[in-house]
This record gives C-alpha cells, sequence and structure tokens, in this order.
C-alpha cells in the first residue's frame, strides 16, 4: 500500500484504480480548510461497469467453490494488513474526518476485530439438517450475489468494514459507495484486500455523489441487496427504490438516544458517561446519547456540573495529543448544527454552555464547534425530537421512572439508550420497556463485536456485527429429500 495520501481518488473496479476522464470533487480537511485531495464524481455508467465486475466476479466457479475457510484465511489476510498500517490508515481518517486520532485508531482496531470475527463465522457458518416424514430437511444459506454498501462520513472506514466483513464472508461480491466527502481510506481498504488475495471483481468502490452514484446502486437490475448507513430521509428514499425490484435490504439509520440517570445511578459516573456519550466524535454518531433524561431531585446539579465538565473538554487539532474532541464535517454541517441550538433557544431552551462556532487562533480554519449544554427543555421541542448530529445535549428533567421510559420512547427514532442505576430490578425493568434496538447499563459502550447492532423505528432494520448478520446477506434455500421405499404417487395415476 502506497502509505502517502494519493492526490486523487476515481473508482476501484476489477481490482484496479480506473482511469476518469470525468469531474473532480474536492476533498476537505475539515479541521484545516483546506483541499486534501480530489474524488471522481462517478456517473451511472461506471456503476454499471462496477456491478458487471462484481457480477463476472461473484459467478467465477474459483470464488463459488471457495470453503467458508478459504475466504475466513483472506478475512484474516486483511485485517493482518489493515493492523499492520493502522497508523497510516487512522491518520488518514482522522485528516479526512476531523475527528481525533485516539479515535480514529480505536476504530481501526474494531475493525480489525471484527474482520477476525467474521473470518471465524465464514467456516463455522451452516444450514440446518431436519427430519421430517420419509424426508430428511436440509437448509443451505446462498450468497446472495452482488451487494451495494453504502456508507456515511461518519465512520468511513469502519462501517465500510461492517458491511464488507459479513458479505465477503458468506460469499457474496460488493461494491461499496463511500460518501463524497470521505472516500479515502475505502481506496487503501481495496488495496489491501487486493494485497490479502480478494480476487479481482470481488470488491468494487464507486465514488461520487450520492443521488446519483448511490441511487443508480439502488436502481441497478443486478444488484441483489443494498446495506445502507445513513440519514433517516435518505434511508426512506433508498427503501423506496429498493422496492422497485424487491433489492434484499438493510437500514442503519439515524437516533436520537437517551441517557436516563435515575436518582440512585452513580453520580460520578454517569456524569462521565453522559457527557462521552455526546462528545465523543463531536456527537457525528448515530447512537450518541443526545437526549440526557435526568431525575428532578439532582437536576439543577447534574446540569450545572455536565456543563463544567463540558467547557473544559479539549477541542482543536485532531491529530494532536491530548485534544478530546475534533472539528465537524464541514462548516455547512456546523451550520445546521448552530440553527438547532438557535432554534432550540427560540422555543424555550436555556443554553448552559457552549452554542457557538470556535474561531480562536488555528480553530478559525477549521469547523469547530463547542460543545454545549441546553437545560429545561421539553421532550416535544424541536431539539429533543430530530436528530442534530452535533456536539449537542439537551437536558430533561423527569420524576418517575415510568415517566423517563415514556419520555425516552417519546422518539420516531429508536437506536440506543442507556439506563444509569445501582437499581438491579430497575435496570431489567427500564432496558425492558424501552424500544430501541441497543441498551447500555451504566455504560455508553454499545455496539461491541458480536452484538447485534441495528434500530427499532424509523432507525431502520436488519442487524451488524453479529452472527445473525450472516443471514441478511444469504437467502436460505430448503431442500426436502425424499428417502422413502415407495415412489410418491399422491393422484395414485
Ligand atoms: P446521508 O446523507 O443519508 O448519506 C449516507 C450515504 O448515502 C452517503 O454515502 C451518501 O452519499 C449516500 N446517499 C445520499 N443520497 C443517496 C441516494 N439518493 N441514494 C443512495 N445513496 C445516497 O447520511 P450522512 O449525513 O452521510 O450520515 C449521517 C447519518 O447517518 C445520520 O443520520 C446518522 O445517524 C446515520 N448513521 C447511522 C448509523 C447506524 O448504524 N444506525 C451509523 C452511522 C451513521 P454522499 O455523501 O456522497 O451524498
Amino acid at each position: 500500500m502506497n502509505s502517502e495520501i494519493l492526490p486523487r481518488y476515481t473508482h476501484w473496479i476489477n481490482g484496479t484504480a480506473t482511469e476518469w476522464d470525468g469531474e473532480f470533487l474536492p476533498v476537505m480537511n475539515p479541521a484545516t480548510g483546506e483541499t486534501m485531495s480530489t474524488v471522481a464524481k462517478g456517473t451511472a455508467e461506471v456503476v454499471d461497469t462496477a456491478v458487471q465486475a462484481a457480477r463476472h466476479a461473484f459467478e467465477n466457479p474459483k470464488w463459488q467453490r471457495m470453503t467458508g475457510n478459504q475466504r475466513g484465511k483472506l478475512l484474516i489476510k486483511l485485517a493482518l494488513l489493515i493492523e499492520q498500517h493502522s497508523k497510516t490508515l487512522a491518520t488518514m481518517e482522522t485528516q479526512n474526518v476531523g475527528k481525533v486520532l485516539w479515535g480514529t485508531t480505536a476504530e481501526i482496531k474494531d475493525s480489525v476485530e471484527l474482520l477476525e470475527y467474521y473470518a471465524g463465522a465464514a467456516a463455522t457458518f451452516t444450514g440446518e439438517t431436519k427430519p421430517l416424514p420419509s424426508h430428511l430437511g436440509i437448509t443451505l444459506h446462498q450468497p446472495v450475489g452482488v451487494c451495494a454498501l453504502i456508507v456515511p462520513w461518519n465512520y468511513p472506514l469502519m462501517l465500510a468494514i461492517w458491511k464488507l466483513a459479513p458479505a465477503l464472508a458468506a460469499g457474496n461480491a460488493v461494491v461499496l459507495k463511500p460518501s463524497e466527502l470521505t472516500p479515502i481510506t475505502a481506496f487503501a481498504l481495496a488495496e489491501l484486500a487486493k494485497e490479502a488475495g480478494f480476487p479481482d471483481g470481488i470488491l468494487n468502490i464507486v465514488n461520487g455523489v450520492g443521488s446519483e452514484v448511490g441511487q443508480a446502486l439502488l436502481e441497478h437490475p443486478k444488484v441483489d441487496k443494498v446495506s445502507f448507513t445513513g440519514g433517516t430521509q435518505t434511508g426512506k428514499i433508498v427503501m423506496a427504490t429498493c422496492a422497485k425490484t424487491l433489492k434484499r435490504l438493510t437500514l442503519e439509520l439515524g437516533g436520537k438516544s437517551a441517557a436516563i440517570v435515575f436518582e440512585d445511578a452513580d453520580y460520578d459516573a454517569a456524569l462521565a458517561g453522559t457527557l462521552f456519550g455526546i462528545y465523543y466524535s463531536a456527537g457525528q454518531s448515530c447512537e450518541a446519547r443526545s437526549r440526557i433524561l435526568v431525575h428532578k431531585s439532582f437536576y439543577d446539579q447534574f446540569v450545572a456540573d455536565f456543563a463544567d465538565k463540558a467547557k473544559k473538554i479539549v477541542v482543536g487539532d485532531p491529530m494532536a495529543k491530548g485534544t478530546q474532541m475534533g472539528s465537524l464535517i464541514s462548516l455547512q454541517r456546523l451550520e445546521v448544527v448552530n440553527g438547532y441550538v438557535e432554534q432550540g433557544v427560540q422555543e424555550g431552551a436555556t443554553l448552559v454552555c457552549g452554542g457557538k462556532r470556535l474561531m480562536e487562533g488555528e480553530l478559525a480554519k477549521g469547523a469547530f464547534y463547542a460543545p454545549t449544554l441546553l437545560s429545561n427543555v421539553k421532550n416535544s421541542m424541536t431539539v429533543a425530537q430530530e436528530e442534530i448530529f452535533g456536539p449537542v445535549a439537551v437536558a430533561i428533567p423527569f420524576e418517575t421512572e415510568e415517566e423517563a421510559v415514556a419520555i425516552a420512547n417519546d422518539s420516531r427514532y429508536g437506536l440506543a439508550g442507556t439506563v444509569w442505576t445501582t437499581n438491579g430490578a430497575r435496570a431489567l425493568r427500564v432496558t425492558a420497556a424501552l424500544k430501541t434496538g441497543l441498551v447500555g447499563v451504566n455504560t455508553i459502550m454499545t455496539g461491541q463485536t458480536g452484538m447485534p447492532f441495528g434500530g427499532w423505528k424509523e432507525s431502520g432494520f436488519g442487524r451488524e456485527l453479529a452472527l445473525e448478520t450472516l443471514k441478511h446477506y444469504t437467502e436460505p434455500k430448503s431442500i426436502e429429500w425424499y428417502y422413502g421405499t415407495k415412489p410418491l404417487n399422491p393422484f395414485g395415476l
């Protein structure tokens, strides 16, 4: 792999970077405001070429005959190569996304672990047998075919691997579409997959704008399955488009997750956890605990202590040691985040801290926004209902356990939540009552390898990170094999 950051990214089709004489888009470093590279603005034609390459590679008998163990071995080799290049990959990701280096380093470590997990799963994933009257029932889980993997900008490499690892473990071929804002590490991934020994055409990348290149993938008749991570609004377009050809579909969408801090919580742990739960990745995380529900008995104290700590978060150069929060993905996003904060104040919330772009010294060049807390928030306010996707927490008071659960569930989203309590029975009651795909008890570290990750309601459907994910990338086939002594002749003819 070339460890220099490549100046231009085209497409990766059939094991090689393609020539591109079409348009290029700028790729920014959001922390410095500099253009760091350019990326090809693909078209429906390039999508067709990539899908045809994937189809061809998928149907190649060599790939078809490969055992789960053999595919697992390739995934292990890829994991080792990513581990070897982790420093370079983390640097590329930080420079392109603006998030802190220790964060991208941890994401790459988790990605390596996930590849190893699916390497093992590829070797052990099998169908079932079922004895039936005079028949033996056998199920096969066969690869779906060509999978379009569409990922957003907030965890570009990690989310690509969340999809790619199970898709390849199950024996599919893929076409990956990164966000036009963050195409860089995907290319490195493709180079490493080639070095690991994946056949040409099994992993392809198309770059460009989502509404053009992404849409062309959704409409392509030879794409069998779409796995999409992104906003709920886009997810609805994806679903409607996939319905036209009944493509298999996984949707990982937005969230507005609640952290509930009960009166019996470990106060310091809850404070530290709720702080990290929203400001990690500058709040640009689907499972960010952006609504903080605090028991009335200590609401004011908690809000004051939270704001005190939020003001101390070190915001700045994401490459520098000691930085705790980097930049947002772009100035456009920063404007959206700031607009939400202003709307919250107009609707009656109190701005306790933050609420502004940071402009001191070098920060003025990037998209840095202060860690923000709004208090006296009602759950009906826009800031409590809509996904802000920035470093903005809203604090909502509650009195009873029932009220806390009702507020937490009063959302069109259902991705994640955390219950802060030392009462075990309460933890069990509340985790069962929350309408979300993920719940942490005294932790915000949900989404670990092997645990099904995904949402309820408008946060999507399907699960990633787990064994059952392999089923989303395969079609089950039931075979019923007759072994009776007489031929079956129900008509008696
Ligand atoms: P987005 O605008 O929905 O974009 C996601 C991806 O879809 C990008 O690659 C985008 O390409 C592409 N796209 C856009 N329009 C498309 C279309 N019509 N057809 C096909 N593809 C299209 O989301 P985002 O702003 O990048 O990401 C933030 C959202 O992702 C948040 O809502 C967050 O909660 C969600 N998210 C969810 C999870 C989860 O696991 N549930 C994880 C991470 C993020 P371009 O960027 O090139 O336009």
